[in-house]
């Protein structure tokens, strides 16, 4: 429950963490880091195939993405 701070810290999602330095491509798989973090709503663009996608989160923190 003690989501208030900050922790930049990835190791391990279940620390409910929303904002993420990278992401698989649901589409080609590519592994994507990216320059800046990502949270629920944003958009993402795969750097191998171009695709792009709406991020979701749910409350899990488990990330899930939209074609766009
Ligand atoms: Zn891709």
């Amino acid at each position: 429950m003690a989501s208030d701070y900050d922790d930049d810290d990835d190791k391990g999602a279940a620390g409910g963490s929303r904002v993420f330095k990278e992401f698989d491509c649901p589409d080609c798989h590519a592994n994507n880091p990216v320059d800046e973090t990502f949270t629920d709503g944003d958009e993402v663009r795969c750097n191998y195939c171009g695709n792009e996608y709406k991020v979701l989160v749910n409350a899990e923190g488990r990330v899930k993405f939209k074609e766009l």
